[in-house]
């Protein structure tokens, strides 16, 4: 992935009334195969697009579902059209996770970086990548790619 100047990304959800923006790149793109995403999404994976909360310029303050899916896990959808427009950790308040397919643009030159939790892929989903698993579910954090400066997030489990 490689920008040359910080573009603002901008998504929103299918009606249009939740939208958000933050500034590229994001730390992470990743499909995560884990089971709660395959339920939120209704697919095989979800894409998750991690970004540092203070790189979010704009995030839906109203008409916003809050889905306490875990316990410390928040699924924000939009009330009106049902999208799932973002997530966030209670634990992990630096970061926020945007479905990649609620982006309508700045992330047009972007790649996935890897896989997550692909111990729970489903057997009807074949994946023609070469990306990295970087994680199982048991281990979950924000995937950072090893890049200088910037350490890989942990927390204990
Ligand atoms: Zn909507
Ligand atoms: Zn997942």
């Amino acid at each position: 992935m490689s920008y040359t100047l910080k573009t603002n990304v901008h998504g929103a959800c299918a009606c249009g009334v939740a939208q958000f923006a933050f500034i590229a790149p994001p730390l992470s793109i990743v499909n995560c195969h884990c089971e709660e995403c395959r339920k939120a999404s209704g697919a095989a994976f979800t894409t998750w697009v991690t970004v540092e909360r203070s790189t979010v310029l704009q995030l839906p303050d109203r008409h916003l579902l809050v889905m306490r899916v875990r316990e410390t896990g928040i699924r924000y959808r939009c009330e009106v059209c049902g999208t799932h427009v973002y997530s966030a950790d209670q634990f992990d308040k630096q970061f926020i996770g945007f479905p990649m397919g609620v982006i309508r643009r700045g992330l047009e030159s972007a790649v996935v970086q890897a896989n997550y939790c692909v111990e729970q892929r489903v057997a009807w989903f074949s994946p023609h990548d070469d990306l990295p698993n970087v994680a199982n579910s048991v281990d979950f954090d924000p995937y950072v790619p090893n890049e200088p400066g910037r350490e890989r997030h942990n927390h204990e489990t």
